[in-house]
């Protein structure tokens, strides 16, 4: 049993957080969490920066899921739309059966006002 050093009270080592405990930081989860809160909410503009630059490195760290993963949603984007216009292009089309190389287009080029 450990005493947190904020609320005083007796916990088990599993209501602390394993890195605070190999620190000696003798917090409780709770108690933890609300002072990062209190933190966070007190500095906006820190808390903003801190979170860009998690971004940043995840971006550079990830790049390789983060592109496959997009693609995949792409891909699977493109097939709805294309079984929305009914599979047309497979049925009465030009012979190409890929579809990542047909594109999506207004029949007349109208734009918006088809
Ligand atoms: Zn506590």
């Amino acid at each position: 049993m450990t005493v947190c050093y904020k609320c005083k009270v007796d916990k088990s080592e599993t209501d602390f957080y394993p890195s605070c405990l190999r620190n000696g930081d003798y917090m409780c989860k709770p108690c933890k969490n609300k002072a990062a809160r209190e933190w966070s909410n007190s500095h906006p503009d820190k808390r903003r920066e801190i979170g860009k630059n998690y971004q940043r490195r995840y971006r550079v760290t990830h790049k390789e899921w983060l592109n496959t993963h997009a693609r995949a949603q792409n891909r699977d984007l493109k097939l709805k739309v294309l079984a929305l216009v009914g599979g047309k292009w497979v049925r009465e089309g030009c012979g190409i059966t890929d579809f990542r190389m047909l594109q999506i287009n207004h029949i007349n080029g109208g734009g918006s006002s088809e």
